[in-house]
């Protein structure tokens, strides 16, 4: 079975295609040539997901799984959320430094990666998936895996950041692979309708 990714975040697209490799094909929007812009705009991370699986299956007919990530920091009220990317302005790097510069020296550094998985399966069909790794970030980066937010997170149970970890370690336990454990669930109990599609 095929399943186009609708990112263009080649550090996604590499890790989905790692957890689910064997189960089904991954497509990524590079493959295929397509370059379709879409705002993120929308007031949560399954409106976002949803916009993103909808406009690339409706671009080309295959199933297809948009996705949106956000980091949720208990001492920012929940931020930066569904604005994760966009937090600083900048990059990756002024996000990271935001995001320590605004908790400075405080103890309560608890926060959450939340993914939310949407399928877009045919015209009036989608379903949606959540994976969440609870943690805490850490009082400086540490580390140069992974991408994003990864060398500011320490998962729950573990010392090390999730840029610290190798990569299969991350993909074991990470918010994505959770998500994805249950879409791939989802498309073995359907695997009959699914592949009538
Ligand atoms: P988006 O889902 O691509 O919009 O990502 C939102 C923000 O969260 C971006 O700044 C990403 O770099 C970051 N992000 C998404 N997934 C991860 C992850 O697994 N680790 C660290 N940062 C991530």
């Amino acid at each position: 079975m095929r399943l186009l990714v609708a990112s263009k975040n080649r550090g996604k697209i590499k890790e989905i295609r790692s957890i689910v490799e064997g189960s089904v094909k991954v497509l990524s929007p590079l493959d295929l040539s397509l370059d379709l812009s879409i705002l993120e705009d929308g007031n949560t991370l399954k409106e976002n997901a949803i916009k993103k699986a909808v406009l690339y299956f409706g671009a080309t007919g295959i199933v297809t799984l948009g996705e949106d990530t956000g980091l949720e920091v208990d001492f920012l009220r929940g931020r930066p959320g569904i604005y994760s990317a966009r937090f600083s302005g900048g990059g990756d790097a002024e996000n990271r430094k935001k995001l320590l510069d605004r908790l400075g020296k405080t103890e309560n550094r608890a926060a959450r990666f939340r993914t939310v998985m949407v399928l877009a399966l045919k015209d009036n069909w989608i379903e949606c998936f959540e994976g969440i790794l609870e943690g805490k970030i850490g009082r400086e980066e540490r580390g140069s895996g992974g991408f994003g937010y990864d060398s500011v997170f320490i998962p729950s149970g573990f010392k090390e950041t999730l840029a610290e970890m190798s990569y299969e370690e991350k993909n074991k336990i990470s918010h994505r692979r959770l998500a994805l454990n249950k879409v791939l669930d989802f498309l073995e109990r359907e695997r009959e309708r699914v592949e009538d599609l």
